[in-house]
């Protein structure tokens, strides 16, 4: 063929990739008799071995459909008379402008000389080629179409570099922490063999200083026919010359092109203060544009580097339990934010929580627990195949993520209850709260709720006296309804929502007032939430601190409005047994008595019977000190508590509270009078003070004098009593008549 030498690629230029697919072209011409022409004398062409796939079309409306549905067509043949004198170049237009389409060679062809369109519309549609179709020979046509293949080529892969740049420049841009370093490497060495074309592949490695050997720098990724290579050292690398190549971009601090291998440079001096190599094998010399590109490339990754050494060096820190070198709770809110839909489907999630733990930690001392807690990671870790998925998610938990295949049977989570571990030489017994969840169930929810769903559950189980709960959806209703009230609670207790309430307590003989009982009431939105549904949120919300405080610091203020209106009469107060026992309660407590100025007669504490009977050997010397410093000390709902009766013989407090459930009952049956009389026999005995609650009728005021029980409170004397309410209530107390 005469134009084969013309038509040849030069040997440096050929494609290992150019496959046999073949190069589109398109014809558009309305002259049917002159496209088949057109058709037979580009029959056999091959431009870099490949043939020519020639598609047809006879109107403008016919070339767009076929050239929105071929991207991949690089020359298109545009006879430019058509239908209309500038159907061609309107179809110009559109595969420019409309389908964006930058890289496709537009040739027109025009049967009638001297209608050559004008330059600025031949540069603004970036047509080069216009042609007379009686000049086109055959030969003219193979160097037309191999000229324009060629270019399109070239376009479209700088075009394809610009894309692969853009990936990457995004790649290092949103490095997420789960992109470490050979992933990004990795990404690094497929995008440059995609920009210069080649399939060889290549290698990174790290070296961590200036002096680190061939067996000190580490293949970090591999691609091609290198993927052996991976994690290996350089050594393992048949060198032959390129030992050179490397030496040289270490010493000179720059990128190699070699003949038929080059090697980039990249340094990252913040934080892993590493040198990085690339290597890629081309087997030909990559051309000047090449270069360049691959040097604009680098530049736009080198900070890449520094990124993923960053993210590494946070994602250590962020990431990780500092104490056992597990994963914690961040690292698991992270796996779950970026779990793929299909595998929460096929994903469970166990978290086990260690039975009393602060008992355990008050017994045995910090040290000690976090070996045990170790101790228990380490059990952790052989109940699953992939170590890396047990996390620490709080002090006395863990969580670990199973794939349902290996997720552990009912039987096994019961043996994961009971763990028996050796710590310091020593064995341990180890008693563990265990909740299962379906992430399958959880899809749509965030991680931190996945996470405090979980806790939830776990604590559900343990009211209920479960060791091992399944997470049910129904539980989600209960939680997440109180969840809402600790949110709006916690609302309520920063803006002041929350006040007392005084109720009076008066001698059940002459009606005299002895003191109030302050109760918490919260308002919202105008309705009133029982304390009974609220504090026992505030109570395991931990918001419950702060709740009480807020009563002290108003049962004093009530203490010194009643003063001012002349009446000095203690208020009592209802606190919990959580906030009692935390360090420093009692001090914070006498500090706010001190700083009033009152005096701590005025002031009485109220503690249920059944809390403190369940700790009594913390909570009683604390009691016992509030006793001391005058202070009166009420055991409410007392007779509901199953207190032991050597308990009660030694119990530090002022008064008795006799529950209003007994009050109730009183001249209705026997068992409820047996109650309250036991009671009051008790006071007698032991010398504590005895109020009723819960009065309510004449009858009951009756039937508990008899009994003598002398002081009562309820509803038949007054309601609780907002302060200023219960101040002028004060004022026509006691009725007359
Ligand atoms: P509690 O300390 O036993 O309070 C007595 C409850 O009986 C109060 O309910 C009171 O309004 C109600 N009551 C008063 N007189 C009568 C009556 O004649 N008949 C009947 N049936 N009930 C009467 P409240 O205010 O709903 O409080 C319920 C519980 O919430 C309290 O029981 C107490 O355990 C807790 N609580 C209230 N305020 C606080 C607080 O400030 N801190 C803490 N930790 N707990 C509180
Ligand atoms: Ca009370
Ligand atoms: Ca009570």
């Amino acid at each position: 063929m005469a134009g084969s030498d013309l038509f040849a690629f030069a040997e440096s230029e050929a494609r290992e990739e150019s496959s046999q697919s073949a190069w589109k072209i398109l014809s558009v011409e309305d002259d049917l008799a002159y496209q088949a022409s057109l058709l037979f004398s580009l029959r056999d062409i091959k431009v870099q071995d490949r043939p020519l796939e020639v598609l047809t079309a006879n109107s403008v409306s016919e070339a767009a459909m076929l050239l929105s549905h071929n991207a991949d067509i690089c020359v298109i043949l545009l006879d430019v008379v058509m239908e209309e004198d500038d159907a061609g170049l309107r179809l110009a237009n559109t595969i420019r402008e409309v389908l964006g389409n930058a890289a496709i060679r537009i040739v027109l062809l025009t049967g009638q000389p001297g209608m050559a369109p004008r330059s600025e519309v031949m540069s603004r549609y970036d047509i080069d080629e216009y042609w007379n179709k009686s000049d086109l020979t055959r030969d003219t046509l193979f160097t037309i179409i191999n000229a324009n293949i060629r270019t399109w080529h070239y376009l479209n892969e700088l075009i394809q570099a610009r894309n692969g740049l853009q990936m990457v420049v995004d790649a290092a841009r949103s490095i997420s922490s789960k992109q470490n370093l050979s992933s990004f490497t990795q990404t690094v060495l497929d995008e440059i063999g995609h920009i210069i074309g080649v399939k060889q592949g290549g290698i990174v490695c790290v070296a961590s200083s200036d002096a680190c050997s061939l067996t000190e720098t580490k293949i970090v990724a591999a691609s091609g026919s290198y993927s052996h290579l991976n994690n290996e050292s350089l050594d393992q690398l048949a060198l032959d010359g390129l030992e050179q190549c490397f030496l040289s971009a270490r010493q000179q601090r720059s990128h190699q092109f070699g003949d038929d291998y080059t090697v980039l440079y990249f340094e990252e001096p913040e934080f892993s203060c590493s040198h990085y190599l690339v290597l890629i094998h081309s087997q030909v010399k990559l051309s000047d544009s090449h270069i360049n590109l691959l040097r604009v490339f680098s530049e736009n990754i080198s900070s890449g580097f520094t990124t993923v050494a960053l993210v590494n060096r946070l994602s250590d820190l962020a990431y990780r339990d500092q104490a056992l070198g597990s994963h914690n709770r961040n690292w698991l809110l992270r796996e779950l934010a970026i779990m793929p839909t299909a595998e929460m489907r096929n994903s469970e999630l166990v978290m086990v929580d260690v039975d009393n733990f602060s008992a355990i930690l008050v017994t045995f001392g910090e040290h000690y627990c976090e070996a045990l807690l170790a101790a228990l990671f380490i059990q952790l870790t052989s109940y699953h195949p992939d170590f890396n998925s047990v996390a620490r998610t709080n002090a006395d938990s863990f969580t670990i993520l199973f794939n349902k295949e290996h997720a552990p049977s009912a039987q096994h989570l019961w043996e994961m209850t009971n763990q028996r571990l050796v710590v310091e030489g020593t064995p341990h017994h180890l008693s563990l709260s265990v909740t299962r969840m379906d992430l399958g169930l959880m899809t749509a929810t965030p991680p931190n709720q996945i996470l405090q769903l979980a806790e939830s559950a776990l604590s559900i189980g343990r009211s209920r006296g479960e060791q091992v709960i399944d997470y049910r959806p129904e539980i989600l209703e209960t939680i997440t309804s109180s969840y809402r009230m600790m949110k709006e609670l916690q609302y309520a207790l920063e803006n002041n929502e929350l006040f007392i309430v005084l109720q009076p307590k008066v001698q059940l003989d002459n009606l005299q007032v002895v003191g109030f009982e302050a109760l918490l009431r919260w308002k919202k939105e105008g309705r009133f939430i029982p304390p009974d549904q609220f504090i026992p949120i505030a109570e395991t919300s931990g918001l419950i601190s702060a709740i009480d405080r807020t009563v002290v610091r108003q049962a004093i203020g009530a203490v010194q409005q009643l003063q001012q209106a002349g009446h000095n009469l203690p208020v009592a107060f209802n606190a919990s047994c959580i906030d009692l026992r935390k360090p420093g309660y009692i001090d914070s407590l006498l500090q706010a008595i001190e700083e009033s100025r009152i005096d701590t007669g005025l002031l009485e504490i109220e503690v249920t019977e059944s809390e403190a009977m369940q700790d009594y050997d913390e909570i009683s010397p604390l009691l016992e000190h509030l006793v001391k410093l005058g202070m009166g000390v009420s055991i409410d709902d007392f007779g509901t508590g199953y207190s032991s009766l050597a308990h009660v013989a030694n119990l530090s407090a002022t008064t008795l509270k006799i529950d209003k459930s007994f009050v109730s009952r009183l001249g209705q049956d026997l068992a409820g009078e047996h109650v309250v009389e036991m009671v009051i026999r008790l006071c007698e005995r032991f010398h504590f003070k005895v109020v009723a609650e819960g009065v309510e009728t004449e009858a009951q005021r009756q039937l508990l004098m008899s009994k003598r029980c002398h002081v009562g409170q309820g509803y038949l004397f007054s309601p609780p009593l907002p302060i200023t309410e219960a101040i002028a209530w004060l004022q026509n107390w006691p009725p007359q008549g």
